[in-house]
Parts: structure tokens; C-alpha cells; sequence
């Protein structure tokens, strides 16, 4: 089965190397391609970070990114400022769409000031994924990335399709709820758990979280808006594939696996 990852991260950092070992893997591209092309995934959609610099932002063919307002590159002062050079990376044709953290800048996605960003978005015709849910480290401010914050931005905006990253996990309930409601929300199921586990103990461990998973995303029963991510390098692969088939009906599996990511994030050159 062909697999598109619509959620990974390319950054090199102490702190990604150990998570990346933490999960079985290398934090390399080239240990990355390894992966891929022996579990079959075709391509990945890498959620920028770290800057807004053209020449940061070079990626293999088998990989596309999301420019990325992360903490790191961006404020609230500079937010108007860095409209041009997000205009740019859209420009490109493996760029394709914007990553927003608003949970990391303290800033709610449908503050005004975001808002020349999903023009921008609707002019490309590319989406905009936003981090939702949980923050890594105690540093973010979970009130900014809960997901009904999307609710509001979703409606002033219906031409542009947001992505809901990581389902706003915990709060599934009130994700599935915006994703439900919003024709242009999506999510992906990227983050839903973190390192290598064992798939066996599990299920048995986690039995009820897998089963409230399984529940919620049975209510919502629209799995063209549900798009398999992982957030590379935080899981190990082959498990987290694993994963997501335990919680997705087997008759939906090319969709949330591929299909949806493709129609989602349209990468060049995969088909
Ligand atoms: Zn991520």
C-alpha cells in the first residue's frame, strides 16, 4: 500500500537526534529515505521550523514542506513583517502550504494578524496546518492551541482548507466536533502517541484511549478528511502504521494513508 507521511519534521538538534533514537531511528535524511521506501511511503510533507530563509528550506524530491511561523522566526511584531518571504516559499512548487504554532507563539489562530497569511493561502490555493493539542516542553500555552480555536477561522475564511495537526489531541472530542462541522478542516492523526512502543502491550495499556480514538473517529465517519501523519523523528514508523491501521476501519486505509494527503497538499511528481 502506498503511503504519503503528511507530517514530519526535518531538523537537526540534539533534542530531535534523541527523540529519533528514543523511537529506533536516525535523525538523517538518508536513514529517512531507508524508511520510506521499505515501508513504501512515497513522500512526505515536512512542517517547517527553525526560519523563513529560502536557501534553509531545500529538500530531496521525495520529500515537500509547509513554511512554518514557528517561535523560532516569528512574533507578534514580526508577524506582518514576514509576509513577503512566506510569499516566496508559496512561490515554489514544493512548497505547499503554511504551518502555524500558534500554541508556541502565544497567539490565537484567528487574531487578526494571521489573517493577510490565509489570503495568502487562498491566492496559492495551498492549505494551512496548524498545530493543535498538547505542546511539547512546558514552554507553549495550551489555550492557544486548543482546536476550537479553528472553528472561527474555518468559517471567515471557507475558500482556504485548514489541517487540524494532531486532531487537537487531548481534546479529540472538541477536534472531531470542528472537523465535523467545517467542510475545509482536516486533521491529521500525526503525534497521537511518542517513541517505540511495544504494539502488543499496547493495546492492552492503552486500551481505552485506542478505543476513544476508534469511537470518535467512527461518530465522525468522514475518512477523506483524516490524513496519516506521524511527526517524524517523535514515533518509530513501522509501529506508528501499525497504529493507525488498530484505530482506522480497513476499508478506509488508502484513503487516510494516501489519498486524502494527496488531494490535501496536491505534492509535485507522486500520482
Ligand atoms: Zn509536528
Amino acid at each position: 500500500m502506498k503511503i504519503i507521511d503528511a507530517h514530519i519534521h526535518c531538523c537537526s538538534s540534539p533534542y530531535f537526534d534523541q527523540i529519533a533514537e528514543e523511537a529506533a531511528h536516525v535523525n538523517t535524511t538518508e536513514h529517512l529515505r531507508t524508511v520510506f521506501q521499505e515501508e513504501e511511503i512515497v513522500h512526505g510533507i515536512v512542517m517547517g521550523n527553525q526560519t523563513l530563509d529560502l536557501s534553509y528550506h531545500q529538500y530531496p524530491e521525495f520529500l515537500s514542506y509547509c513554511i512554518g511561523l514557528d517561535s523560532s522566526c516569528l512574533n507578534a511584531r514580526s508577524l506582518a513583517a514576514s509576509i513577503d518571504k512566506v510569499e516566496q516559499h508559496l512561490q515554489r512548487k514544493n512548497c505547499v502550504g503554511i504551518k502555524l504554532y500558534p500554541g508556541y507563539n502565544s497567539q490565537y489562530v484567528f487574531d487578526t494578524a494571521y489573517f493577510p497569511y490565509y489570503e495568502l493561502a487562498k491566492t496559492y490555493d495551498k492549505p494551512v496546518a496548524i498545530h493543535t493539542g498538547d505542546t511539547a516542553g512546558t514552554g507553549g500555552l495550551l489555550k492557544y492551541s486548543h482546536p476550537l480555536t479553528i472553528d472561527e477561522v474555518a468559517v471567515a475564511f471557507p475558500q482556504v482548507t485548514f489541517v487540524m495537526c494532531h486532531l487537537g489531541n487531548p481534546w479529540i472530542v472538541d477536534g472531531i466536533a470542528v472537523v465535523d462541522k467545517n467542510e475545509n478542516v482536516a486533521a491529521d492523526l500525526s503525534g497521537l502517541f511518542e517513541g517505540m512502543v511495544d504494539p502488543k502491550k499496547t493495546q492492552e495499556k492503552s486500551k481505552g484511549y485506542l478505543e476513544h480514538l476508534r469511537t470518535w473517529l467512527g461518530y465522525l465517519d468522514q475518512y477523506d478528511k483524516l490524513l496519516y501523519g506521524t511527526d517524524w523523528p517523535l514515533v518509530n514508523i513501522p509501529n506508528y502504521i501499525d497504529f493507525i491501521k488498530s484505530i482506522i476501519p480497513e476499508a478506509y486505509y488508502e484513503d487516510v494513508f494516501y489519498k486524502n494527503a494527496l488531494r490535501v497538499y496536491r505534492p509535485a511528481n507522486i500520482s
